[in-house]
């Protein structure tokens, strides 16, 4: 048997033990809960840490713990190190699901649970995957290490302590997103914008409300007006407005009140074009009803219908991709609304800050304040750079798809938080694993055929 065989027979052989350790995972709820002494992630992140390292250790591996923050083995020895990086915590399992969330379902394609795909079932991959390579007998000539995070999902604080306290790569991937490479990650500007709600009309905007986390385009948005007699005729616009952009909502009167509910589509802030963002149309329809309002003009000046960012001259691109604008929460306090922006650029703009004090001052000549701004680097490892090419290669041979081409993406994985890391698997193009959503699954193939990936790559990037 070729080394090809012979990695193949060992993955396909361990079926039944992943899918064994990636449901004994999978069966702690590890969403991030309140800090307590000695769990900066609450309970869940740390028990899932604790499973993590008795798989790691049942499978042989020394281990260690870093204060709870991330578990990472300890295999070869040498001048270099390679990383593979994957986190256990998850998101919030979320209701109506037809499965167990928290893992054992099965049928004879697929195994079901919250952190299967994302990223528990790529832990367990990884950890499998060095083993094999031990097993086969393979010296190692760099050191290689798993690691494990608890707070990929909300802050990625995990991977940041590691590495002031363990350093960095010389090569690293993280199986958190999709083969092929993706060896870029657009940069992120996050800020919150504000205005004045009162204007000159007899039609006053009370309240306005909707959206759950700044990174999804906002699905709904609600709107209190006190009307008085001209309910009638807003209430006959709204209802035309919908009509004539094909979208849901309703108008309900309470006394003097009139409110006005807007759906549209819920997608990924760093996708906004595939959504319908409710607040933009909110504000568009209260822009032809109310007069003066300061916030709303502002918003119909600034951000508009646009998605990337054209409304307020921060339409910029690379030969990767473009700059996405998003809008996904919208709340008021006392006589001010505020909403938030989540910017993804490019990967080879290396400084925002240029962009970021257009963003103000346009905003601010509309009557808007922009707070809190922050800016996140973007990940760009060359594409011709042999980290880059090594794990193309890899994936080429394995896969024989010389069809899907290392890509960039707006999506932020634990690559972006080192050098000489890039996101690599284990989802394959067109698959529906339902991350982040109910009846998270991965197929039982891509599994094995994802682990193989890795073995391969690890091998290689070893003997680069
Ligand atoms: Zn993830």
């Amino acid at each position: 048997m070729d080394l090809k065989q012979q990695v193949h027979a060992k993955v396909w052989g361990y079926q039944e033990d992943m899918i064994r350790d990636i449901f004994e995972l999978v069966a702690v709820d590890s969403v991030k809960t309140e800090a307590k002494e000695g769990k900066p992630f609450g309970d869940g992140p740390a028990e899932a840490l604790v499973k993590a390292e008795a798989v790691a250790k049942r499978l042989g591996f020394q281990t260690t713990n870093l204060d709870n923050y991330v578990v990472y083995t300890h295999s070869g020895e040498g001048k270099e190190r390679i990383g593979v990086l994957g986190h256990v915590d998850i998101v919030p399992l979320g209701e109506g699901w037809t499965k167990n969330p928290l893992g054992g379902d099965r049928d004879e394609k697929f195994i079901y649970g919250r952190g299967v795909s994302d990223n528990k079932g790529p832990c367990v991959m990884s950890l499998y995957a060095l083993k094999i390579i031990q097993e086969l007998g393979i010296p190692l000539t760099k050191e290689v290490r798993i690691i494990m995070g608890a707070n990929e999902e909300s802050g990625m604080q995990c991977v940041k302590y590691y590495r002031e306290k363990e350093g960095g790569f010389d090569y690293a991937f993280s199986p958190d997103a999709a083969f092929p490479v993706t060896f870029g990650e657009k940069g992120s500007y996050r800020a919150n914008f504000s205005g004045s709600k009162l204007g000159k009309g007899s039609v006053q905007l009370l309240s306005a409300k909707g959206g759950n986390a700044p990174n999804v385009v906002c699905p709904a948005c609600d709107v209190v007006l006190l009307a008085g007699s001209e309910s009638n005729k807003i209430q006959a616009a709204f209802e035309a407005y919908l009509a004539a952009h094909q979208l849901h909502g309703k108008v309900t009167v309470s006394g003097n009140e009139l409110h006005l509910r807007l759906e549209g589509i819920a997608a990924h802030a760093s996708r906004p074009e595939l959504g319908v963002n409710s607040i933009s149309h909110m504000m568009a329809f209260l822009g032809t009803v109310l007069e003066d309002v300061p916030f709303v003009n502002g918003y119909n000046r600034c951000v508009g219908m646009a998605y990337n960012g054209e409304n307020c001259g921060v339409d910029v691109s690379d030969e990767y991709g473009r700059l996405t604008f998003n809008v996904g929460m919208i709340s008021t306090e006392n006589d001010t609304i505020t909403s938030t922006i989540d910017i993804r650029f490019p990967v080879t703009i290396q400084d925002f800050t240029p962009h970021a004090e257009t963003i103000v001052q346009g905003f601010a000549a509309d009557g808007l304040e922009i707070k809190g701004a922050r800016i996140g680097k973007p990940l760009f490892v060359a594409p011709d750079s042999p980290l880059v090419k090594i794990l193309s290669e890899v994936y080429v041979d394995i896969t024989g798809d010389t069809v899907n081409q290392p890509a960039t993406m707006g999506g932020g994985t634990y690559a972006k938080n080192f050098d000489n890391c890039v996101a690599f698997g284990a989802e394959f193009v067109g698959d529906e694993n339902n991350i982040h959503n109910i009846d998270e699954r991965i197929e039982i193939e891509k599994m094995l055929k994802a682990t193989e990936i890795i073995v391969h790559a690890l091998i290689r990037l070893n003997s680069h």
